[in-house]
């Protein structure tokens, strides 16, 4: 395996925790062993891990036209049309060839259409790869955006492609060779522009940093959210829709059962918090000798996460994430119960 840094702007916004992995090399496969048969929806890509760490990638079919590619901690979507690919989320960090390397290995058809999930460039630095390969093959390059992505973009001036057709609509339709895609926002706190894409037709939701299908503990602070509410109504929302496949982002091919067990993590995390933060009153962590109140609500968060995280231990204790994030779920529940109360 090749060993070569990921660049720091991915280290800092969404890295699924992964700071020193390298980036696998890319190597021709055949088409394919892997990608040939379709998942059952329900179920996951068998032995995910370590696959996705050690393979250049893990080629998934989920329907007859598509398919779902995971690299190293990410992962992207793409449809194959009858004259092109469109493919949602470009990738990083070298990310992007290892899925063009896996679109060639089902199809000879160029990308045609890129799509930006949200402006955070762990998921869309490498947009610039699908630009010069579709150049290389003459044809041309439609890259799609909503348009709060597209202000986010502009707003931080970040050298990647900008798009060539914003989304104004907000619930909005993208069509591609036939295939409707339904996009809307999805008004988490993940990201102010972070938005979920229903491949009608296909009933796969492609809704990036939501939950982490099979892996269950998410990044840290509940997936790099803001406050709980607005995450879990999303959530909540994206299950009314008609699909059978989730494309998270991280983690495996999902289905509503993971959105189901994300939202029974989050209700357990507030019982835990709130149940330990009764446990322990804040007058009991006021010390004048050290006299800032940041103090003393450090310490008083962190006598919640002990007493929290071994009323979660049971449960979620396995999980090789539980010891390296469970802190920050359980206090930014805490923050959250501070600033908003429900129950
Ligand atoms: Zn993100």
């Amino acid at each position: 395996m090749t060993h070569r840094l990921i660049p720091a702007f991915a280290l800092l916004i969404f890295l699924g925790g992964f700071l020193t992995q390298g980036v696998p090399p890319v190597q021709a496969k055949t088409p394919d062993d892997q990608a040939g048969n379709k998942l059952t929806p329900g179920t996951y890509v068998p032995d995910l891990v370590p696959r996705r760490y050690t393979e250049p990638y893990v080629l998934q079919r989920l329907t007859e036209r598509t398919y779902w590619v995971a690299v190293a901690s990410h992962n992207s979507l793409f449809y194959v049309g009858e004259e092109g690919v469109i493919v949602f989320d470009p990738l990083s960090a070298g990310w992007g060839q290892a899925v063009l390397q896996a679109i060639t290995s089902v199809t000879d058809l160029p990308v045609s259409a890129l799509v930006y999930s949200h402006f955070h460039l762990d998921h869309i630095a490498d947009a610039q790869v699908f630009v010069d390969a579709t150049k290389s093959r003459g044809a041309s390059l439609r890259i799609i955006a909503s348009a709060k992505v597209a202000e986010q973009i502009k707003r931080y001036g970040t050298p990647i492609p900008s798009p060539t057709e914003v989304i104004e609509d907000d619930p909005g339709v993208v069509s591609f060779e036939g295939l409707r895609i339904h996009v809307q926002s999805t008004g988490d706190s993940h990201a102010p522009d972070n938005s979920m894409f229903l491949l009608e037709q296909e009933q796969v939701l492609h809704y990036v940093d939501s939950v982490e299908p099979e892996d269950l503990i998410p990044y840290f602070r509940l997936g790099g959210i803001l406050e709980v509410g607005s995450t879990t109504d999303s959530l909540r929302r994206s299950l009314d829709m008609d699909w059978r496949f989730l494309s998270a982002g991280h983690g495996n091919v999902g289905s509503k059962k993971d959105i189901d067990k994300h939202l029974e993590l989050i209700a357990d995390i507030r019982v835990a918090a709130r149940e330990a933060m009764a446990e322990e009153p804040f007058d009991d962590y006021v010390n004048m000798e050290v006299p800032d109140a940041v103090v003393w609500i450090a310490a008083h968060e962190e006598a919640i996460a002990v007493r929290a995280k071994n009323q979660l231990r049971p449960k979620y204790g396995e999980s090789l994430r539980f010891d390296v994030t469970m802190d920050s779920h359980i206090i930014m529940m805490v923050g959250d119960i501070g600033h908003f109360g429900g129950q």
